[in-house]
């Protein structure tokens, strides 16, 4: 048997799946997944020492690329240091200060190990300052596997065709409301109907779990007016979105004020991290000044933080978004080419350093938009560019991440390759 093949069945044997997250398995593109030895800059190596050109980036942190040499001297002295203490230390107080001062509606955050939690923190926060239950999230938006969100979520579920999750308690799904995004007559109705029971509306700001979505003009602005007229808290998450489509993330971008900001992923620099902030008055409900209990033996870690400190401050520098929008819209701009030259449907979304090929004709603007795409289509585009050693992401509803350590040759192999696959269609 080939090793390879033999190392999948073993991980099959050990782990449902063989994975710790399901969409590593690759099962909806029909081939043996990606095992990694290792990876360094935009490329990312399988046990056998193959190649690929990355465009995963483990699903968004690694806006630096891999390994990036800076985040490892960060993380080294970081650890001679200590790896976990248990209690306060200086470099969550130097982060809590980064991320405050790149988003002016965050007074105050609190750090935990993922963006699941922060989502879970976020909403616990919500409920117990409005003295309500119910909350309204979106179609196709992700706000990690927690019970009361997995309700018609993107990410895994999208992937593999699910409504949600076996498991979860009827009475607990109840207090969720469930809409189409940019849906407004559904917006208007359940808030009429529901306004002033409901908690928080939490939203993607920037959808990027069903493949990239944009809001519809002053839709986001619509939701603060809104929250604000019917005393709801307006929670953004920006697990994906935060120091990706800009320093000050989709907020600054829209001009919109959250009470609340769910961030992960880019502020770990690759290390377990999720962070929930914003107003004062709200987050001293948590404890110990508050009656909202949250609590984590890791939370706050010194590696993770080291390494959130480290890439917003590269990311600071001068030039870096303007890399990351050039790098995006050089590959965009030459797929869509090469996709018109063989009159190909799609629609191509982009912001900045993210996007997603979409293979259908008609817009997309929501979850049921995206169902409407050819998977099919998409899975045979992966497999043959996965042939050609790029690795993307292995879902149609998932979207594509660029890094700083993308180079101008990575995307001109990445175009190289897609006219290849193209070619054959
Ligand atoms: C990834 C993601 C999460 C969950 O974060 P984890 O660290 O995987 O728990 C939440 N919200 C959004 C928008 C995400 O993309």
């Amino acid at each position: 048997m080939n090793p390879y093949h033999g190392l999948w069945l073993k991980a099959q044997e050990l782990m449902p799946g063989g994975v710790n997250s399901p969409v590593r398995a690759f099962k909806s593109v029909g081939l043996d997944p990606l095992i990694v030895s290792k990876a360094k800059g935009s490329k990312i190596y399988d046990v056998r020492g193959k190649a690929y050109l990355d465009l995963v980036m483990s699903w968004g942190p690694l806006i630096l690329g891999h390994a990036h040499p800076e985040i490892l001297k960060a993380v080294k002295e970081a650890l001679e240091e200590g790896s976990s203490f248990g209690a306060l230390s200086h470099r969550e107080i130097l982060l809590a200060e980064a991320i405050c001062n790149a988003l002016p509606s965050l007074e105050k955050i609190r750090f935990v190990s993922s963006g699941t939690e922060a989502a879970m923190t976020a909403i616990r926060l919500a409920r117990a300052f409005t003295g309500r239950d119910k909350m309204i999230k979106f179609e196709g938006c992700y706000h990690g596997h927690s019970d009361f969100l997995l309700a018609k979520a993107g990410s895994g579920l999208a992937t593999y065709s699910l409504a949600g999750s076996a498991g979860i308690p009827k009475e607990v799904l109840k207090s969720t409301l469930v809409l189409p995004f940019n849906d407004w007559v559904a917006l208007e109705k359940t808030m009429n109907r529901f306004g002033r029971e409901i908690a928080c509306i939490l939203v993607e700001p920037i959808p990027a779990n069903m493949g990239l979505v944009f809001p519809e003009k002053d839709m986001l602005k619509t939701l603060r007016k809104m929250c604000t007229q019917k005393g709801i808290l307006l929670i953004f998450d920006e697990v994906i979105t935060g120091f990706r489509v800009g320093y000050g993330g989709a907020q600054e971008l829209y001009h919109v004020q959250p009470d609340l900001t769910i961030l992960g992923k880019i502020i770990g620099g690759g290390f377990p991290v999720g962070a929930v902030g914003g107003r004062k008055e709200i987050m001293d409900q948590l404890a110990p000044l508050g009656p909202v209990y949250q609590a984590g033996t890791l939370s706050g870690n010194p590696v993770a933080m080291a390494a959130g400190l480290k890439t917003l401050e590269i990311l600071k520098r001068k030039g870096a978004y303007e890399k990351l929008e050039k790098l995006g819209a050089t590959l965009a701009g030459g797929l869509e080419e090469i996709l018109k030259k063989k009159k190909i449907s799609f629609q191509l979304h982009r912001i900045g350093s993210m996007m997603t090929l979409f293979f259908n004709d008609r817009p997309i603007e929501n979850y049921q938009d995206v169902l409407q795409c050819n998977t099919e289509k998409f899975n045979q585009f992966f497999r043959e560019m996965f042939r050609k050693r790029i690795f993307l992401p292995p879902s149609a509803f998932e979207t594509w991440f660029l890094s700083l350590s993308h180079s101008a040759q990575d995307i001109e192999s990445f175009l190289k390759a897609a006219d290849q696959t193209f070619k054959a269609y």
